[in-house]
């Protein structure tokens, strides 16, 4: 007995960057594919001459590969059924409306769109809804021709059979049901002969052999359309699972501020890739596990029977959860590059090491670093405001004895600090805390300890002498 193998695709088209809902569509169809041991294809669905750009089909390719989603086949990578843009299949598609044609199960469509708008706003008006009137299906032969030699450019529509009922298994949303009767005939190939969404998707995806298509609940309608294409031609059809949508926490359509972003933007603002794959990937599925997963353990974690059908609500706190989860796990040289060129200038790579020991806990995007750079090394300190009511609540004494005790143990910060409660009988909170103020210009932050180990003594010593100014 022989298996087909699983095979997922993803299927943008390239009318702009990839946006936090597409990618994870691509992230669940690569993860499906893993998992069951099949493969991910990637095609390009540019068949819009006018919205769509080159320079977004190769901003998805680098952002699909920085996320870590390999494809198996398409652009790039090739396989054995290319051409992977749509734009490049033209000839293929000319055979399938060929056979449709042939066989009566399309015809063209001479109707302008002024005269289709006419005849839906009548249906509307008999409270009928608006199909397609059928009128160019009932051209003869001769009138036709008359209209090709008038130099018309029809479109050709595809012949959707009476009185069906259409259904299929949603792996996600369960058994569906359409009338055929509800489709109307429904354009294949624009009148610029370029085809029409359904039938490219349903036809590339029977001829790529894809066996399995997760894609967004906005697609669920136009399921039964490509069903009754594949079937008049005789093709396979995929099993399809319709994802619910991502919404914001208060439930409406995703806006910019709640996560409608590019990926580009995400990048940009320091968001790692893991932690996106372990935030997108429990969007709307759920895994056994609550903790940090490598990309792996996603994969093998990962069913469509774990797909939710309640939309998926974006949460900006789970996403910087693993953002922390990212950055504590992420490796030396990584996170050093991550960490950027502010970094770069005020800390040696001698130093490097113990500065990510020290501020790694404190820190999710470069920009967090940058700002503790500037807090440990910047040569004046501009304490916030809660440091400077810390150490004006200590009082210049205590920062008078602080010296003292440096002076007398160093960087060592226990005995420092033994040393400071004999000098001034403060303990605990009252003792850190204007020592950290004074230090950082901060009340919260990255191990005393480490600060203290870290800071240049010569620069330990001018900040406390300012808390001794200021206090
Ligand atoms: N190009 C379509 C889109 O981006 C693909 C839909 C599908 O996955 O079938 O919405």
């Amino acid at each position: 007995m022989t298996t087909k193998t699983v095979k997922t695709r993803f299927a943008p088209s390239p009318t702009g960057y990839l946006h936090l809902g597409n990618v994870r569509t691509a992230l669940f169809n690569a993860l499906l594919a893993r998992r069951w041991g099949g493969l991910f294809l990637l095609r390009i669905e540019d068949t819009d001459r006018e919205r769509s750009r080159p320079e977004y089909v190769e901003a998805l390719l680098e952002d699909l590969r920085w996320l870590g989603l390999e494809w198996q086949e398409g652009p790039e990578v090739g396989g054995a059924h290319g051409p992977y843009a749509q734009s490049e299949r033209a000839a293929i598609y000319a055979d399938y409306y060929q056979r449709l044609e042939s066989a009566g199960q399309a015809y063209p469509c001479f109707c302008t769109p002024a005269e289709l708008a006419l005849s839906r706003k009548a249906q509307r008006a008999a409270s009928r809804p608006p199909r397609y009137a059928r009128t160019c299906a009932r051209l003869s032969e001769a009138q036709r021709s008359e209209r090709l030699e008038r130099g018309l450019q029809p479109t050709l529509r595809f012949r959707v059979p009476l009185q069906r009922t259409v259904e299929f298994a949603d792996r996600v949303r369960g058994p569906q049901r359409f009338a055929s009767d509800d489709i109307g005939d429904f354009v294949i190939r624009r009148a610029d002969g370029t085809p029409q969404f359904f039938f490219a998707n349903a036809v590339d995806d029977a001829l790529m052999g894809i066996t399995h298509v997760l894609r967004g609940e906005d697609h669920l309608a136009n399921t039964s359309r490509q069903l009754l294409l594949l079937e008049a031609l005789g093709l396979p059809a995929p099993e399809y699972g319709h994802l619910a949508l991502i919404v914001g926490a208060d439930g409406g359509p995703l806006s910019k501020r709640e996560g409608d972003l590019s990926l580009r933007e995400l990048r940009a603002a320091g968001y790692l890739p893991e932690a996106l794959l372990n935030y997108l990937a429990r969007l709307g599925h759920v895994y056994e596990r609550d903790e940090w997963l490598e990309p792996a353990e996603l994969a093998a974690g990962f069913s469509p029977d774990h797909l939710g059908r309640a939309p998926a609500r974006y949460d900006e706190a789970q996403l910087l959860h693993w953002q922390s989860e990212a950055v504590r796990r992420m490796d030396l040289d990584r996170l050093w590059d991550w960490m950027g060129a502010v970094v770069h200038e005020h800390v040696s790579p001698e130093g490097r090491d113990d500065f990510i020991a020290t501020v790694r806990p404190n820190i999710r995007f470069p920009a967090d670093a940058a700002f503790w750079v500037e807090r440990l090394f910047g040569a004046e300190l501009t304490p916030s405001e809660e440091g400077r009511a810390v150490i004006a609540a200590a009082g210049s004494v205590f920062f008078v004895h602080a010296l003292a005790a440096y002076a007398q143990h160093g960087a060592a910060l226990q005995p420092l600090v033994e040393d400071l409660k004999r000098r001034t009988g403060l303990k605990g909170k009252h003792l850190f805390m204007p020592l950290r103020a004074a230090l950082t210009g901060e009340t919260h932050g990255p191990e005393l300890a480490r600060v203290i180990d870290l800071m240049a003594p010569e620069r330990v010593r001018h900040r406390l002498r300012a808390a001794v100014q200021a206090g």
